[in-house]
């Protein structure tokens, strides 16, 4: 397929990686021009700006930080929706918020465009083995078309509604538990290790028991070894979905107040000096030092 792919930070690398190994004619385009070289050393051509990546293609991904560079990248200067044909698709992969897939899914159709949110689970190492979980929402024959893309990209495709938006409100939740998962980890660790039990020996003991589940074992080793750099998930990027589940959450009235809790804690790990270069389980160093540790 004839596809481009935009946003080549630690997540979309791999992505387009995989695309262009599989076969795909696929063109880029990165901010930071200096990321596109090693995709176009494997073949993959390069756009200059966002418009002229999604001219001629059949589907444009985007990879991106957060709602801001999603749209620059679409609705600013010599953005992507003013190139893309119309029946042509934008797969939206970014973290974003609900009220921008909205936008994006009603400003897409206007064009006579195909809109589909397709936000993912897993880090760069699973993005770089095509492992992701990938949650879809959109019209139903637009993610047939995209199936055997996603199939690259991914150990498996969930979709989940025929708005697009909804897969956003998923990945968000899903992350919402992630977060929540690594704030109690972190509260128990700080526990036990006040109390004279080996961490290590101590998440062994739960990973091999009762939480068995990838986000334990993952995030467990993280916090136990304190591997907080380089970042697999920036504790920037942690800070802004939680600020996205929790908007979604207000628009829905629906109280989170362990959201609440993640969002002091964030800020609290941003205040400080090196708190941005740290992955977002970095969150539990506050645990400890709260613990006197
Ligand atoms: P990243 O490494 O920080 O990459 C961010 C990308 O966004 C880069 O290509 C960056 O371009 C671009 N960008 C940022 N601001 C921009 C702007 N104003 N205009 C244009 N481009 C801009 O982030 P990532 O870890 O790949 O994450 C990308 C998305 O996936 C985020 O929404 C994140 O929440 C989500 N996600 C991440 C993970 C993870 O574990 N890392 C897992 C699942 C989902 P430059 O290179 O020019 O800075």
């Amino acid at each position: 397929m004839k596809l481009a792919f935009i946003g080549l930070g630690q997540m979309g690398q791999g992505m387009a990686a995989n695309l262009v190994k599989a076969g795909h004619d696929v063109t880029v385009y990165n901010r930071s021009a200096d990321k596109a070289a090693a995709l176009v050393a494997q073949g993959a051509k390069l756009a200059r700006t966002p418009a002229e990546a999604g001219e001629g293609v059949e589907a444009v991904f985007t990879m991106l930080a957060d709602d801001k560079a999603l749209e620059a990248v679409v609705f600013g200067a010599d953005g992507l929706i003013s190139t893309l044909a119309p029946g042509a698709m934008h797969v939206s992969a970014s973290t974003i918020s609900v009220a921008l897939a909205e936008r994006l899914a009603q400003a897409h159709a206007e064009a006579g465009q195909d809109f589909v949110s397709a936000p993912v689970f897993g880090r760069p190492d699973a993005a770089a083995a095509a492992k992701l979980f990938i949650v879809a929402a959109g019209a139903p024959e637009v993610i047939a078309r995209l199936q055997p893309v996603f199939d690259v990209l991914g150990q498996r495709t969930f979709v989940l509604s025929e708005t697009p938006s909804r897969a956003n409100l998923v990945k968000l939740s899903g992350n919402f538990l992630i977060g929540s998962v690594i704030e109690s980890l972190s509260e128990a660790i700080a526990l036990v290790a006040k109390g004279g039990i080996d961490p290590a020996a101590y998440l062994e003991l739960l990973t091999s028991t009762l939480f068995t589940a990838p986000v334990y074992k993952t995030y467990g080793g993280l916090i136990v070894g304190e591997k907080f750099t380089p970042a697999g998930f920036a504790a920037p990027l942690g800070q802004k979905d939680v600020r996205l589940v929790l908007a979604a959450a207000e628009t829905l009235n629906v109280p989170l107040p362990l959201a609440s809790l993640l969002r002091d804690r964030f800020l609290a790990l941003l205040a400080q000096p090196e708190g941005a270069e740290l992955d977002w389980s970095a969150i539990s160093t506050l645990a400890r030092r709260d613990s006197g540790q």
